[in-house]
């Protein structure tokens, strides 16, 4: 057969593959009720998808409810309100033997490597674990290949696994996260800031592991960062969050080249880039107070306190999401004519 013929085959069957959809988030709320008439809208109506293969990045700041949204999609909490569709089942509505099959297909790299593996185990009971709860390589021999397997995997090697974590630097220790979650083979990892308790220097590393991984073995991510510059580098497409809602997704490169909500351009003005003339031209949108309570969120549009553009409408009325360009989903009045009247705000996306 022509070497060319199956060469393309192979490009659109990896197309189509990356088009299959592996997760579907629909209004996802995640509410906490903490008292007399408190409630703490941590995650407030995000509806995204994830497709096979690829890496879908959850950006904003601390308190925006992103690393809560992971959890509630994995199960670790009940969602308030809407569904997480996980191959095509809504895993919140699994019954007992199928949610067991399901943490299978799931699996979580935590944020800290220091306090998410348990210091009087070694590396090799921590990877055991989630096998011998699952029931897989029972024979202990064969666990135990399995084991180094996956140390090697992680850029680690046999010598480690009868080790303590506290032996092992920051980047080790996520190197070992990261062999415990893939101890169950699973599609999909919501990797929970895995990089941000690490050295710079180190970061990178991690983040080329991450895309090693998936490269071998067909990986779909959600990597929840609130570094931008970094999950960049491994996002396919990114949702930005602001106090419980997704305010933009788009592409990565659409995002960093032409950022349309307010929030994304602040804080992507934030980002020190390489060039020293470009650096030296570079203007930063400083953002006025602080994240407001989730408690307490503003009416209308949840960023109009800090907004730099906000205009009447946004305190009373909530922002619609839509998709403004081809792939490219925002929740912003200044792109909606309806509501800016005279003016044309199409212009004030800025681009990089
Ligand atoms: Fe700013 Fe209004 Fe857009 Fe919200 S809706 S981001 S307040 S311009």
């Amino acid at each position: 057969m022509n070497e060319n013929f199956v060469q393309q085959g192979a490009i659109g069957l990896r197309r189509r593959h990356r088009m299959v959809k592996l997760l579907q988030v629909n209004n996802l709320k995640k509410h906490f009720h903490l008292g007399k008439n408190e409630i703490l809208k941590a995650v407030d109506g995000v509806s995204f998808h994830i497709n096979k293969g690829e890496t879908f990045g959850i950006v904003g700041e601390s308190g925006c409810g992103k690393s809560t949204a992971g959890r509630t999609i994995i199960g670790l909490y009940d969602q308030t309100e809407g569904e997480v569709i996980f191959n095509g089942k809504n895993i919140h509505t699994l019954k007992s033997k199928e949610r067991h099959n399901f943490h299978r297909q799931m699996q979580m790299i935590f944020q800290d490597p220091y306090a998410s593996l348990n210091p009087r185990s070694t590396v090799r009971e921590i990877i055991s674990e989630p096998m011998e709860v699952h029931g897989l390589y029972p024979n202990k021999q064969d666990r135990l290949k399995r084991v180094y397997q996956l140390l090697e995997d992680v850029g680690l090697n046999r010598n480690h696994a009868d080790r303590y974590p506290h032996e092992f630097s920051g980047g080790q220790r996520q190197r070992i996260g990261i062999a415990r979650a893939l101890a169950l083979d699973p599609e999909f990892i919501i990797a929970d800031e895995p990089i941000s308790a690490l050295d710079v220097s180190v970061q990178a590393q991690v983040v080329n592991l991450l895309k090693r991984l998936q490269k071998e073995k067909g990986l779909t991510y959600l990597f929840i960062a609130h570094d931008l510059s970094m999950v960049k580098q491994i996002s396919d497409r990114i949702g930005v969050m602001y106090l419980g809602h997704l305010v933009e997704l788009t592409d990565s490169s659409e995002l960093y080249k032409k950022p349309m909500h307010p929030y994304t351009q602040a804080l992507l003005s934030a980002i020190p880039i390489p060039d020293p003339d470009i650096e030296d031209q570079r203007e930063r949108i400083i953002l006025m107070g602080e994240l407001p309570s989730p408690i307490n969120p503003p009416s209308g549009c949840v960023f109009q306190t800090r907004c730099p553009m906000a205009m009447e409408v946004c305190s009373v009325e909530k922002p619609n999401w839509k998709e403004v360009e081809v792939n490219h989903f925002l929740a912003c009045h200044l792109y909606d004519k309806n509501k800016t009247g005279d003016h044309d705000y199409s212009q004030v996306a800025v681009t990089r």
